[in-house]
């Protein structure tokens, strides 16, 4: 391998431990706060690897972020997103369900 590429690689693997360094920190639970339609639908529970929510971006190719709603998240536990729904959105207590993704 040539000198010039393994700096390429050497500034790959720089690259990718910067990506990863953010995506573990954006492990976690998350919920979609859907402001025109919350009063009518259970609000789910998601964990980051669920397509759904995919670290809280939404659907890949398919999600306009804020266009309809905003994923809140992550939280550290399923127990930590109840308290935080119970204390600022008291609206939605017992709306809470979990998704496929974590059942
Ligand atoms: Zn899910």
């Amino acid at each position: 391998m040539k000198g010039q590429n393994i700096i390429l690689l050497d500034n790959l693997l720089e690259y990718f431990e910067s990506v990863s360094k953010i995506l573990i920190k954006k492990r976690g639970y998350y919920f979609y706060f859907n402001k025109p339609n919350r009063k009518s639908k259970t609000v789910l529970i998601h964990i980051h690897h669920c397509g759904e929510c995919c670290y809280g971006n939404g659907k890949i190719g398919k999600s306009k972020p804020g266009k309809n709603g905003v994923w809140i998240g992550p939280f550290i536990s399923k127990e930590s997103l109840t308290e935080f729904v119970n204390d600022n959105f008291p609206d939605l207590n017992g709306l809470l369900s979990d998704c496929n993704c974590i059942k």
